[in-house]
């Protein structure tokens, strides 16, 4: 049994219940360019023009459902000739991993050049209790591509902008799409208040995260930013409040719940 894998199916979403620290947006259509896979607590995003569409994110290994799910959103994975990946942990690159269904059978798969250490179990991806190492248990098929900070990507008329993050994983990478849309996987979560680094405990190294958030937040200053699609927070439109409160880390507790409007258990919805 792959622990993480297990944790992430069985564990997560049971000790999860009551802490609404997690708001992924519905599975839908949300503008012309933009749409969405809910899986749980996490959200796949797809980015449309032209006849291109590209995915970001992959979800969790095996999830139930998906043929559904991309019929919704009038998408056939088929279509879809490259995915990037933000970072490589189970929940964001299960639909790509070897041992299960592959959700995007005819794509590219990108991923940050320094996240390929944990899939060649080089580095552990946690450290619980002081002194207990965990692997993170994703593999991709070889044949996967290493990503640069800084590289721009030209896939028929989109543009895409890869902006290394470190700290959530050491391999992390943002998206930057058309100049306007960020996909920011798992550096941020984002409630009414704002954006604010991501959680400790499921961050791998959070003054590091920190740190890339405040670099983030200076190659962006320029940019006209309209839509921001998370990991775990859904999409927000309310990109002002981006980086209010990047120097603290999110919390989460039973009477203090990060978000007052996530399920409460994100497993139904
Ligand atoms: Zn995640």
């Amino acid at each position: 049994m792959k622990l993480l894998y297990f944790f992430d199916e069985h564990i997560k979403p049971r000790i999860s219940r009551g802490l609404r620290y997690c708001n992924p947006a519905n599975t839908g259509i949300l503008s012309e360019a933009i749409s969405c896979i809910r899986q749980n607590d996490v959200n796949i995003w797809f980015y449309r023009k032209n006849g291109a569409v590209i995915a970001f994110d992959s979800g969790h290994l095996n999830f139930p459902g998906m043929d559904q799910a991309f019929a919704d959103i009038h998408l056939d994975p088929i279509e879809i000739k490259h995915v990037f990946l933000t970072h490589v942990d189970v929940d964001h690159a299960g639909g790509v991993d070897v041992t299960g269904r592959n959700i995007f059978p005819q794509a590219q798969v990108h991923i940050g050049k320094e996240e390929e250490q944990y899939l060649k179990g080089d580095m552990h991806r946690a450290t619980k209790l002081g002194f207990i190492k965990i692997k993170n248990c994703v593999r991709l098929e070889y044949g996967y591509r290493l990503i640069e900070d800084g590289e721009v990507f030209k896939i028929g008329a989109i543009k895409i902008e890869a902006i290394h993050v470190p700290g959530h994983t050491f391999g992390h990478f943002c998206y930057l799409v058309d100049d306007k849309v960020l996909i920011s996987g798992d550096c941020l979560a984002i409630n009414q208040r704002g954006g604010y680094a991501f959680f400790d405990f499921f961050t791998q190294f959070p003054e590091m995260n920190k740190k890339s958030l405040e670099r983030l937040e200076g190659l962006l200053s320029e940019k006209n930013i309209e839509a921001v699609c998370t990991g775990h927070s859904g999409y927000r439109t309310d990109t002002d409040k981006l980086f209010a409160f990047r120097h603290e880390s999110a919390t989460f507790s039973r009477s203090k719940p990060f978000d007052e409007d996530a399920p409460w258990d994100f497993t139904k919805y």
